[in-house]
Protein backbone atom coordinates (compact mmCIF):
# COMPACT_ATOMS: atom_id res chain seq x y z
CA UNK A 1 0.00 0.00 0.00
CA UNK A 2 1.37 3.13 -1.12
CA UNK A 3 -1.06 5.52 1.45
CA UNK A 4 -2.98 4.55 4.28
CA UNK A 5 -5.90 6.68 5.42
CA UNK A 6 -6.06 6.50 10.20
CA UNK A 7 -9.67 8.80 11.18
CA UNK A 8 -8.55 11.99 9.59
CA UNK A 9 -5.02 11.47 8.59
CA UNK A 10 -3.04 9.83 5.85
CA UNK A 11 -0.19 8.11 5.95
CA UNK A 12 2.56 7.25 2.90
CA UNK A 13 4.92 4.52 2.72
CA UNK A 14 8.33 5.47 4.76
CA UNK A 15 10.09 2.48 5.93
CA UNK A 16 9.30 -0.66 3.88
CA UNK A 17 9.12 -3.91 5.85
CA UNK A 18 12.39 -5.49 4.64
CA UNK A 19 14.72 -2.25 5.72
CA UNK A 20 12.86 -2.48 9.15
CA UNK A 21 13.43 -6.90 9.16
CA UNK A 22 17.23 -5.90 7.93
CA UNK A 23 17.36 -3.26 11.26
CA UNK A 24 15.94 -5.79 13.27
CA UNK A 25 19.30 -8.20 12.42
CA UNK A 26 21.95 -6.31 13.06
CA UNK A 27 20.17 -4.85 16.21
CA UNK A 28 20.12 -8.86 17.06
CA UNK A 29 23.38 -9.56 15.49
CA UNK A 30 25.08 -6.55 18.53
CA UNK A 31 22.67 -8.02 21.09
CA UNK A 32 24.11 -11.69 20.64
CA UNK A 33 27.28 -10.72 20.57
CA UNK A 34 27.53 -8.95 23.74
CA UNK A 35 25.63 -11.75 25.81
CA UNK A 36 27.29 -14.94 24.19
CA UNK A 37 28.41 -17.25 26.98
CA UNK A 38 26.12 -14.95 29.84
CA UNK A 39 25.32 -17.26 32.75
CA UNK A 40 22.52 -15.51 34.22
CA UNK A 41 18.90 -14.75 32.36
CA UNK A 42 18.97 -11.61 31.34
CA UNK A 43 15.08 -9.84 30.95
CA UNK A 44 13.92 -8.72 27.59
CA UNK A 45 11.68 -5.61 28.79
CA UNK A 46 8.70 -4.72 26.10
CA UNK A 47 7.58 -1.87 26.52
CA UNK A 48 3.74 -1.74 25.25
CA UNK A 49 2.14 -1.56 23.41
CA UNK A 50 4.75 -0.41 20.71
CA UNK A 51 7.22 -2.54 20.56
CA UNK A 52 5.32 -5.88 20.61
CA UNK A 53 6.45 -6.50 17.13
CA UNK A 54 9.74 -5.30 17.58
CA UNK A 55 10.42 -7.34 20.71
CA UNK A 56 8.69 -10.28 18.73
CA UNK A 57 10.87 -10.28 15.77
CA UNK A 58 13.81 -9.28 18.29
CA UNK A 59 12.96 -12.52 20.68
CA UNK A 60 13.24 -14.74 17.23
CA UNK A 61 16.73 -14.14 16.33
CA UNK A 62 18.34 -13.81 19.99
CA UNK A 63 20.15 -16.73 20.49
CA UNK A 64 21.02 -16.75 24.69
CA UNK A 65 18.51 -17.89 27.38
CA UNK A 66 16.56 -14.70 28.25
CA UNK A 67 13.17 -13.90 29.60
CA UNK A 68 10.17 -11.90 28.65
CA UNK A 69 8.77 -9.35 31.06
CA UNK A 70 6.17 -6.36 30.10
CA UNK A 71 5.55 -2.86 31.31
CA UNK A 72 2.88 -0.62 29.40
CA UNK A 73 3.47 2.90 29.23
CA UNK A 74 1.75 5.71 27.35
CA UNK A 75 2.74 9.77 26.48
CA UNK A 76 1.34 10.11 23.23
CA UNK A 77 -1.78 11.78 22.57
CA UNK A 78 -2.72 12.19 18.70
CA UNK A 79 0.45 12.91 16.93
CA UNK A 80 2.54 14.72 19.63
CA UNK A 81 3.84 13.75 23.08
CA UNK A 82 2.11 14.94 25.93
CA UNK A 83 5.34 15.27 27.96
CA UNK A 84 3.95 13.24 31.01
CA UNK A 85 4.90 9.49 31.06
CA UNK A 86 1.96 7.33 32.57
CA UNK A 87 2.30 4.05 34.10
CA UNK A 88 -0.67 1.63 32.46
CA UNK A 89 0.72 -1.78 34.02
CA UNK A 90 3.70 -2.01 36.02
CA UNK A 91 6.71 -4.40 35.59
CA UNK A 92 5.08 -8.17 34.74
CA UNK A 93 7.58 -9.85 36.99
CA UNK A 94 9.97 -9.06 39.60
CA UNK A 95 13.18 -7.19 37.80
CA UNK A 96 15.49 -7.21 41.35
CA UNK A 97 19.00 -7.57 40.85
CA UNK A 98 18.96 -8.80 37.17
CA UNK A 99 19.99 -7.36 33.69
CA UNK A 100 17.66 -6.04 31.99
CA UNK A 101 17.46 -5.09 28.20
CA UNK A 102 15.16 -2.29 27.26
CA UNK A 103 12.80 -3.07 23.98
CA UNK A 104 11.15 0.61 22.70
CA UNK A 105 9.55 0.70 19.63
CA UNK A 106 10.81 4.46 19.17
CA UNK A 107 12.92 6.94 21.16
CA UNK A 108 11.38 10.58 20.67
CA UNK A 109 12.02 13.03 23.40
CA UNK A 110 13.34 10.48 25.57
CA UNK A 111 10.90 10.98 27.79
CA UNK A 112 9.62 7.88 28.28
CA UNK A 113 13.41 6.54 28.72
CA UNK A 114 14.30 8.40 31.07
CA UNK A 115 11.12 7.59 33.47
CA UNK A 116 11.37 4.03 32.43
CA UNK A 117 15.71 3.89 33.42
CA UNK A 118 14.42 5.81 36.96
CA UNK A 119 12.16 2.82 37.68
CA UNK A 120 13.95 0.05 36.59
CA UNK A 121 16.63 1.47 39.07
CA UNK A 122 13.74 1.60 41.80
CA UNK A 123 13.39 -1.79 41.00
CA UNK A 124 16.71 -2.32 41.46
CA UNK A 125 17.36 -3.52 38.46
CA UNK A 126 21.96 -4.76 38.34
CA UNK A 127 22.07 -3.19 34.94
CA UNK A 128 20.12 -1.55 31.75
CA UNK A 129 20.28 -1.56 28.53
CA UNK A 130 18.40 0.14 26.10
CA UNK A 131 17.44 -1.32 22.74
CA UNK A 132 15.38 0.81 20.12
CA UNK A 133 13.89 -0.16 16.30
CA UNK A 134 13.70 3.93 15.47
CA UNK A 135 15.35 7.10 17.18
CA UNK A 136 14.48 10.48 16.50
CA UNK A 137 17.94 12.39 16.89
CA UNK A 138 16.90 15.52 16.22
CA UNK A 139 13.79 15.56 18.85
CA UNK A 140 16.18 13.40 21.79
CA UNK A 141 17.89 15.95 24.23
CA UNK A 142 18.33 13.37 27.30
CA UNK A 143 21.35 11.93 28.61
CA UNK A 144 20.37 8.18 28.62
CA UNK A 145 22.72 6.57 26.01
CA UNK A 146 20.76 4.27 23.71
CA UNK A 147 22.97 0.82 23.28
CA UNK A 148 21.29 -0.38 20.14
CA UNK A 149 19.43 1.87 17.71
CA UNK A 150 17.89 -0.25 14.74
CA UNK A 151 17.02 3.17 12.46
CA UNK A 152 17.54 6.53 13.22
CA UNK A 153 14.45 8.98 11.35
CA UNK A 154 13.79 12.52 10.75
CA UNK A 155 11.20 14.42 13.01
CA UNK A 156 8.03 13.30 12.01
CA UNK A 157 5.33 11.53 13.10
CA UNK A 158 5.26 7.66 11.92
CA UNK A 159 2.58 4.38 12.73
CA UNK A 160 2.82 1.34 11.71
CA UNK A 161 4.96 -1.58 12.81
CA UNK A 162 3.49 -1.59 16.36
CA UNK A 163 3.37 2.18 16.29
CA UNK A 164 -0.04 4.20 16.16
CA UNK A 165 -2.44 6.83 15.71
CA UNK A 166 -5.36 6.85 18.61
CA UNK A 167 -4.57 3.13 19.12
CA UNK A 168 -5.13 2.10 15.18
CA UNK A 169 -2.22 1.40 12.26
CA UNK A 170 -0.25 -1.01 14.84
CA UNK A 171 -0.74 -4.07 12.32
CA UNK A 172 0.91 -2.20 9.29
CA UNK A 173 3.99 -4.20 8.46
CA UNK A 174 5.62 -1.24 6.77
CA UNK A 175 6.01 2.33 8.61
CA UNK A 176 3.97 4.86 7.43
CA UNK A 177 4.68 8.70 7.61
CA UNK A 178 1.85 11.44 7.83
CA UNK A 179 1.29 12.89 4.65
CA UNK A 180 1.83 16.46 4.66
CA UNK A 181 0.03 16.96 1.50
CA UNK A 182 -3.05 16.28 3.64
CA UNK A 183 -2.72 19.57 5.46
CA UNK A 184 -4.87 20.81 2.15
CA UNK A 185 -8.02 21.87 3.05
CA UNK A 186 -10.40 19.92 1.60
CA UNK A 187 -14.13 20.65 -0.12
CA UNK A 188 -16.62 18.05 -0.47
CA UNK A 189 -19.72 18.30 -2.56
CA UNK A 190 -22.55 15.80 -0.84
CA UNK A 191 -25.23 15.30 -3.78
CA UNK A 192 -28.32 13.21 -4.04
CA UNK A 193 -31.96 13.74 -4.24
CA UNK A 194 -33.82 15.31 -1.24
CA UNK A 195 -34.26 12.07 1.18
CA UNK A 196 -31.14 10.55 -0.04
CA UNK A 197 -30.42 10.50 3.30
CA UNK A 198 -27.71 13.31 2.96
CA UNK A 199 -27.91 14.84 6.45
CA UNK A 200 -27.15 11.75 8.15
CA UNK A 201 -24.25 10.32 5.91
CA UNK A 202 -22.94 14.25 6.31
CA UNK A 203 -22.79 13.74 9.89
CA UNK A 204 -20.56 10.71 9.55
CA UNK A 205 -18.30 12.18 7.22
CA UNK A 206 -17.78 15.42 9.04
CA UNK A 207 -16.48 13.21 12.20
CA UNK A 208 -14.36 10.83 10.60
CA UNK A 209 -13.02 13.95 8.39
CA UNK A 210 -13.14 16.69 10.60
CA UNK A 211 -15.30 18.50 8.26
CA UNK A 212 -17.65 21.27 8.85
CA UNK A 213 -20.82 20.76 7.48
CA UNK A 214 -22.56 23.39 5.70
CA UNK A 215 -26.19 22.46 4.87
CA UNK A 216 -28.18 25.27 3.02
CA UNK A 217 -31.45 23.99 4.54
CA UNK A 218 -30.27 24.42 7.83
CA UNK A 219 -28.88 27.59 7.03
CA UNK A 220 -32.15 28.92 5.57
CA UNK A 221 -33.98 27.22 8.56
CA UNK A 222 -31.88 29.36 10.77
CA UNK A 223 -32.82 32.52 9.20
CA UNK A 224 -36.49 31.14 8.96
CA UNK A 225 -36.55 30.45 12.51
CA UNK A 226 -34.84 34.23 13.53
CA UNK A 227 -37.30 35.57 11.23
CA UNK A 228 -35.10 37.83 9.10
CA UNK A 229 -35.86 39.51 5.95
CA UNK A 230 -34.38 36.69 4.11
CA UNK A 231 -35.55 34.21 6.31
CA UNK A 232 -38.97 35.34 5.69
CA UNK A 233 -38.33 35.26 1.82
CA UNK A 234 -36.85 32.21 1.96
CA UNK A 235 -40.00 30.42 3.57
CA UNK A 236 -42.61 31.67 1.10
CA UNK A 237 -40.40 29.89 -1.71
CA UNK A 238 -39.81 26.91 0.04
CA UNK A 239 -43.57 26.22 0.98
CA UNK A 240 -43.75 26.54 -2.99
CA UNK A 241 -41.27 24.18 -3.59
CA UNK A 242 -39.04 26.50 -5.32
CA UNK A 243 -35.18 27.73 -4.93
CA UNK A 244 -33.95 30.63 -2.70
CA UNK A 245 -31.87 33.00 -5.05
CA UNK A 246 -27.81 32.02 -5.74
CA UNK A 247 -26.39 35.17 -4.69
CA UNK A 248 -28.10 34.89 -1.09
CA UNK A 249 -27.05 31.07 -0.94
CA UNK A 250 -23.15 31.94 -1.85
CA UNK A 251 -23.09 34.73 0.13
CA UNK A 252 -24.43 32.52 3.36
CA UNK A 253 -21.61 30.09 2.25
CA UNK A 254 -18.52 32.27 1.47
CA UNK A 255 -19.19 33.71 4.90
CA UNK A 256 -19.25 30.49 6.68
CA UNK A 257 -15.79 29.35 5.04
CA UNK A 258 -14.72 32.46 5.92
CA UNK A 259 -15.55 32.59 9.49
CA UNK A 260 -15.04 28.68 10.66
CA UNK A 261 -11.79 27.87 11.79
CA UNK A 262 -10.45 24.41 12.94
CA UNK A 263 -11.64 22.15 11.08
CA UNK A 264 -9.40 20.00 7.45
CA UNK A 265 -12.32 21.10 5.08
CA UNK A 266 -16.10 21.69 4.39
CA UNK A 267 -19.06 19.36 3.39
CA UNK A 268 -20.99 21.19 1.25
CA UNK A 269 -24.83 19.28 1.52
CA UNK A 270 -27.64 20.96 -1.10
CA UNK A 271 -25.06 23.35 -2.54
CA UNK A 272 -24.25 23.98 -5.24
CA UNK A 273 -27.56 23.11 -6.68
CA UNK A 274 -27.28 24.46 -10.31
CA UNK A 275 -24.18 24.50 -12.90
CA UNK A 276 -24.36 28.51 -12.29
CA UNK A 277 -23.54 27.87 -8.08
CA UNK A 278 -21.09 25.58 -8.89
CA UNK A 279 -19.27 27.87 -11.31
CA UNK A 280 -19.96 30.31 -8.53
CA UNK A 281 -18.39 27.83 -5.92
CA UNK A 282 -15.06 27.26 -8.51
CA UNK A 283 -14.77 30.96 -8.58
CA UNK A 284 -14.91 31.54 -4.98
CA UNK A 285 -12.45 28.95 -4.32
CA UNK A 286 -10.27 30.15 -6.97
CA UNK A 287 -9.93 33.62 -5.20
CA UNK A 288 -7.80 31.61 -2.60
CA UNK A 289 -6.41 29.35 -4.59
CA UNK A 290 -8.29 26.28 -3.83
CA UNK A 291 -10.50 23.67 -5.59
CA UNK A 292 -13.53 20.98 -4.89
CA UNK A 293 -12.35 18.01 -3.72
CA UNK A 294 -14.62 15.72 -4.69
CA UNK A 295 -18.55 15.48 -5.33
CA UNK A 296 -20.17 12.54 -3.71
CA UNK A 297 -23.55 11.82 -5.39
CA UNK A 298 -26.00 9.58 -3.36
CA UNK A 299 -28.12 7.59 -5.77
CA UNK A 300 -31.37 6.37 -5.16
CA UNK A 301 -34.44 6.26 -6.96
CA UNK A 302 -37.28 8.58 -7.92
CA UNK A 303 -40.01 5.76 -5.83
CA UNK A 304 -38.00 5.89 -3.15
CA UNK A 305 -37.09 9.54 -2.48
CA UNK A 306 -41.38 9.77 -2.14
CA UNK A 307 -41.59 7.09 0.51
CA UNK A 308 -38.83 7.92 2.43
CA UNK A 309 -39.55 11.82 2.76
CA UNK A 310 -43.66 10.92 2.92
CA UNK A 311 -42.35 8.60 6.71
CA UNK A 312 -39.73 11.37 7.39
CA UNK A 313 -42.56 14.39 7.86
CA UNK A 314 -44.70 11.82 9.46
CA UNK A 315 -42.04 11.42 12.16
CA UNK A 316 -40.93 15.08 11.98
CA UNK A 317 -43.97 16.95 11.17
CA UNK A 318 -41.99 19.40 8.58
CA UNK A 319 -44.33 20.98 6.84
CA UNK A 320 -42.50 21.34 3.81
CA UNK A 321 -42.54 17.29 3.35
CA UNK A 322 -45.88 16.63 4.45
CA UNK A 323 -47.79 17.05 0.32
CA UNK A 324 -46.93 14.14 -1.69
CA UNK A 325 -47.19 17.24 -4.58
CA UNK A 326 -45.07 19.25 -3.01
CA UNK A 327 -42.25 16.71 -2.90
CA UNK A 328 -42.89 15.49 -6.84
CA UNK A 329 -42.20 18.81 -7.44
CA UNK A 330 -39.11 18.94 -5.59
CA UNK A 331 -37.79 15.95 -7.20
CA UNK A 332 -38.89 17.38 -10.46
CA UNK A 333 -37.02 20.81 -9.93
CA UNK A 334 -34.19 18.23 -8.47
CA UNK A 335 -33.78 16.41 -11.92
CA UNK A 336 -34.45 19.46 -13.95
CA UNK A 337 -31.58 21.76 -11.96
CA UNK A 338 -29.16 20.07 -10.73
CA UNK A 339 -28.30 17.00 -12.79
CA UNK A 340 -27.18 19.32 -15.43
CA UNK A 341 -24.49 19.75 -13.09
CA UNK A 342 -23.59 15.82 -13.15
CA UNK A 343 -22.33 16.66 -16.63
CA UNK A 344 -20.48 19.45 -15.03
CA UNK A 345 -18.42 17.76 -12.56
CA UNK A 346 -17.57 14.86 -14.30
CA UNK A 347 -15.76 17.06 -17.03
CA UNK A 348 -13.34 18.14 -14.39
CA UNK A 349 -13.76 14.06 -12.97
CA UNK A 350 -14.59 14.99 -9.69
CA UNK A 351 -17.87 13.18 -9.43
CA UNK A 352 -18.47 9.99 -8.04
CA UNK A 353 -21.98 8.23 -7.08
CA UNK A 354 -22.54 6.01 -4.47
CA UNK A 355 -25.24 3.53 -4.19
CA UNK A 356 -27.81 5.32 -1.89
CA UNK A 357 -29.93 1.97 -1.37
CA UNK A 358 -29.03 -0.34 1.73
CA UNK A 359 -28.44 0.34 5.41
CA UNK A 360 -27.20 3.69 6.98
CA UNK A 361 -24.31 1.64 7.93
CA UNK A 362 -23.87 -0.09 4.35
CA UNK A 363 -24.29 3.39 2.63
CA UNK A 364 -21.96 5.20 5.34
CA UNK A 365 -19.03 2.63 4.37
CA UNK A 366 -19.24 3.33 0.65
CA UNK A 367 -18.80 6.81 1.37
CA UNK A 368 -16.05 6.45 3.52
CA UNK A 369 -14.52 3.50 0.95
CA UNK A 370 -14.34 6.43 -1.61
CA UNK A 371 -13.40 9.67 0.59
CA UNK A 372 -10.82 7.84 2.18
CA UNK A 373 -8.94 8.03 -1.24
CA UNK A 374 -8.74 11.65 -1.57
P1 LIG B 1 9.35 9.93 23.95
O1 LIG B 1 8.96 9.73 25.37
O2 LIG B 1 10.78 9.48 23.63
O3 LIG B 1 9.10 11.33 23.46
O4 LIG B 1 8.39 9.07 23.05
C1 LIG B 1 8.34 7.70 23.16
C2 LIG B 1 6.95 7.17 22.89
O5 LIG B 1 6.17 8.13 22.16
C3 LIG B 1 7.04 5.97 22.01
O6 LIG B 1 7.13 4.81 22.76
C4 LIG B 1 5.78 6.05 21.22
O7 LIG B 1 4.73 5.47 21.95
C5 LIG B 1 5.49 7.52 21.09
N1 LIG B 1 6.00 8.09 19.81
C6 LIG B 1 7.05 8.90 19.62
N2 LIG B 1 7.19 9.24 18.33
C7 LIG B 1 6.18 8.64 17.67
C8 LIG B 1 5.77 8.58 16.29
O8 LIG B 1 6.35 9.16 15.37
N3 LIG B 1 4.67 7.82 16.01
C9 LIG B 1 3.99 7.14 16.96
N4 LIG B 1 2.95 6.44 16.56
N5 LIG B 1 4.33 7.19 18.26
C10 LIG B 1 5.43 7.90 18.61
Amino acid sequence: MEKVRLFDKTFKQFIPNARIEQAIDEVAARINRDNEGCTDIPVILCVLNGSMMFTSALMKRLKFTCELVSIKLASYAGTSSTGEVKEMMGFTSDITGRRVIVVEDIVDTGNTIVSLVQKLKDHHAREVKICTLLFKPESYDKDVKLDYVGLSIPNAFIVGYGLDYNEVGRNFEDIYVLDTEDTKMKYYVLFGPPGAGKGTQATAMVERYNLHHISTGNLLRKEIAAGTELGLKAKALIEDGRLVPDEVVEGMIESEFKTVKGVKGFLLDGFPRTIAQAEALDAMLARSGEEVTSVVSIMIPDQMIIDRISHRAAIEGRADDANVEIIKNRIETYHAQTEPEIAYYQKSGKYNEVDGVGTIEQVRDRIFALVDQF
